[in-house]
């Protein structure tokens, strides 16, 4: 995660900065908008034909002031959870099998053990079954294949998890590369990735966060086909996988970097904008196309001296300003984050479907 430095969306100079008090409406009042067609001044395209989970349509507006669509994460992840718990029980009545997650803990980070903890919890509360190994900061690399192998071996684990990073002494990529293909539900094995990247291959599971991604697109009826995407960040684990699935749904994909020059004019001209660089509020309202929809991955920590905690999460984007001008936005925190978690139970039950043949 980035350093906690402040950096507010207020100090921008957007050429969509509206006077305070239009921004106050816009930004207290989105939160009730269900429809975009009655804020919008005219509009060019449409997104949303197939919309499974709002009763209205996320209109690519061609507006100047409209107030965004809240693409509303943690309401899709409970939808997508308890998708994933009646599966579960379906599949338990059937043939008496149910999914099973290891994750492998080394050392102490206590983020570490707040996210194995809050996947553990994930896991309960869906009916997978969960299976922690802790080892010590000090364990040899050996000790962690043998864990990896042992879960390998176990046919009641469909799922294996290496919780990131590793101490310093072990070589991340020996220890994912022990994880079997089969059971690689955080998608980041080489092959998998591999496989994601070519045409008519299949990846066995694809990378959460990435995934979650794409399933609020489809679940917000937001259609990708032949849209331009820009993606900004090409990490191995968000930006670059989600830039392969945005073209394996025939959108036109960018994607912008740290060295890319002119990277407001390159966004500028997304249909649909997926962030995941780690920079608060790095995109700005001036670099956002009037109607895109926004998924917003950063989670950044940022001085806030009224908050008790002396710090909040925002994203990478200027939300205040994606409000104004986006047709949809994520917000941060609640837009990707829920998602990530609710994928990498699906990926577990997808795991578990597949080893028992269960349709
Ligand atoms: P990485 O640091 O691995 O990658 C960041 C990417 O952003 C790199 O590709 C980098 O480019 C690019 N970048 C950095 N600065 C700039 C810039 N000024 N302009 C354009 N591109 C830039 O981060 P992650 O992908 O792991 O995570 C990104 C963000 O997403 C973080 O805030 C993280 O906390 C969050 N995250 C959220 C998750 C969730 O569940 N919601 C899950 C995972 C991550 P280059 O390659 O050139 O260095």
């Amino acid at each position: 995660m980035a350093s906690m430095i402040f950096s507010d969306c207020s100090s921008s100079t957007t050429a969509h900065l509206l006077p305070l008090d239009r921004m106050r409406t816009s930004v207290f009042g989105f939160r009730q908008s269900v429809s975009l067609h009655s804020r919008v001044k005219k509009f060019s395209l449409s997104f949303g034909t197939q919309r499974k989970h709002l009763s209205s349509t996320v209109t690519v507006a061609m507006a100047t002031v409209t107030n965004a669509n809240v693409i509303d994460g943690k309401s899709i992840a409970k939808q997508v959870r308890d998708e994933i718990t009646s599966e579960i029980s379906r599949m338990k009545s059937a043939i008496n099998v149910v999914p099973g997650l290891a994750v492998i803990l080394v050392g102490d980070r206590k983020d570490s053990s707040t996210y194995v903890r809050n996947k553990k919890k994930a896991c309960e509360a869906v009916g997978i079954n969960s299976y922690e190994v802790h080892l010590p900061e000090d364990s040899t690399e050996s000790e962690v294949l043998k864990s990896i192998l042992n879960f390998n071996d176990d046919p009641s684990v469909h799922g294996i998890l290496v919780q990131l990073p590793l101490p310093s002494h072990m070589n991340e990529e020996n220890v994912l590369n022990a994880v079997s293909i089969e059971k690689d539900v955080d998608g980041f094995h080489p092959l998998n990735i591999g496989r994601l990247a070519m045409r008519g291959r299949e990846p066995l599971f694809v990378p959460c966060t990435p995934k979650g991604c794409i399933e609020l697109l489809h679940r917000y009826g937001v259609e990708i086909k032949g849209k331009r995407a820009v993606v900004i960040g090409r990490s191995n684990i968000v930006g670059m996988p989600a830039a392969l699935l945005l073209q394996r749904e025939d959108a036109t994909v960018s994607i912008v970097h740290s060295r890319t020059k002119n990277p407001d004019e390159i966004t500028r001209q997304a249909d649909i904008i997926i962030s995941a660089v780690g920079q608060p509020n790095m995109v700005r309202g001036s670099w956002i196309k009037p109607g895109a929809v926004i998924i917003d991955v950063g989670i950044n920590p940022v001085e806030d001296t009224k908050n008790p905690r002396g710090y909040r999460l925002v994203g990478d984007v200027c939300y205040e300003d994606a409000c104004k001008i986006a047709a949809a936005v994520t917000p941060v925190p609640g837009g990707v984050g829920p998602m990530t978690i609710a994928m990498l139970l699906s990926n577990t039950l997808i795991s578990a479907k597949r080893a028992h043949n269960f349709k």
